[in-house]
């Protein structure tokens, strides 16, 4: 169905199906009609792309992401939004809506189910109370995904896209950069949605890399590291992950400096090779 940003289509939808919206599922729908084909077009939905979409609403980009990928699935939790899809996906066969969590949905075999031959790509306006988990959720999977283009919050984004070194720097900026190279495509204003958020958003790309970014001996160790790093972000980095870790602040000092960083660096500052070789160093010495 087109027309799913008017407003008047949307609200007699909903008065149809006597639907309301949720807060608690981040239900701010878009209604600026020039914000989805530009996700569509810049998140890879084309000829020879299977999309996953995170959350349809009334399905305003699936049905976007549909007129340009080969196939789709979308993943909603809402299963009042099934019958009115029904109808707003109606004029499109190359489309799957599937109702559940996507926290607890077996990604793997839908990909693998629908998108044989096809490159993965995944599209969304993310719900804002679950962002960071989910992206994590779809880096940390490994599944085989090219590309994670999403709505954020724009501090989100701005935390998601920064470089390392800057004071926009956090843990999840690091985690994210060690799986993918994001990009801050462009900014949405807190007028483009129905209910109207409180903050504005923005849409990024998240670029799979086909192997991290950094060589790593122990996964789950380095991302400790990255946790204690950041956990006081203004901090001294040895205060930080002496505490954060639990290891005698003299033990990170002589790891630290092992590993060609200062012992007076700020976590901030550093770049993901510190980060991994401080990770090596710290292993190294606390398994002695
Ligand atoms: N794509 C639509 C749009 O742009 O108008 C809706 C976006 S709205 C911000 C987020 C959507 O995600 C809602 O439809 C909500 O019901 C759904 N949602 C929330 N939590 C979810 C979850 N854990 N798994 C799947 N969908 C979820």
């Amino acid at each position: 169905m087109e027309n799913l940003t008017n407003i008047n289509v949307i609200k007699d939808i909903f008065e149809r199906h006597g639907f309301s919206f949720s807060k608690t599922l981040g239900q701010n729908f878009l209604i600026n009609p020039s914000v989805c084909p530009k996700i569509a077009e810049m998140g890879n939905a084309a000829e020879g792309w299977g999309v996953l979409e995170i959350g349809t609403g009334v399905g305003v980009l699936t049905h976007e992401l549909a007129k340009r990928a080969d196939k789709v699935v979308a993943v909603e939790i809402d299963e009042r939004l099934i019958p009115i899809l029904e109808e707003t996906l109606a004029d499109h066969d190359n489309v799957t809506v599937i109702n559940e969590d996507v926290m607890k949905a077996d990604l793997a075999a839908i990909i693998e189910e629908h998108f044989k031959g096809l490159k993965v790509a995944v599209c969304a306006n993310l719900p804002y109370y679950i962002t960071s988990p989910i992206i994590m959720m779809l880096l940390e999977s490994r599944l085989p995904i090219e590309s994670i283009t999403v709505m954020v919050q724009k501090e989100a984004g701005k935390r998601l896209c920064a470089e390392m070194g800057s004071r926009d720097t956090g843990a999840v900026t690091a985690a994210v950069r060690y799986y993918a190279e994001p990009k801050l495509l462009f900014n949405v204003s807190r007028g483009s949605f129905m209910p109207a958020p409180n903050v504005d958003s923005c849409v990024i790309r998240l670029d799979v890399n086909k192997e991290p970014a950094v060589a790593v001996s122990d996964e789950a160790f380095y991302f400790r590291v990255v946790r204690g790093a950041f956990s006081q972000r203004r901090k001294n980095l040895c205060n930080s992950l002496s505490s954060a870790m639990g290891i005698p602040k003299n033990v990170v000092t002589e790891a630290v400096k092992a590993a060609g960083v200062s012992e007076n660096a700020r976590p901030e500052q550093l770049q993901l090779t510190d980060l991994a070789a401080v990770a090596e160093e710290l292993k190294r010495v606390s398994e002695n």
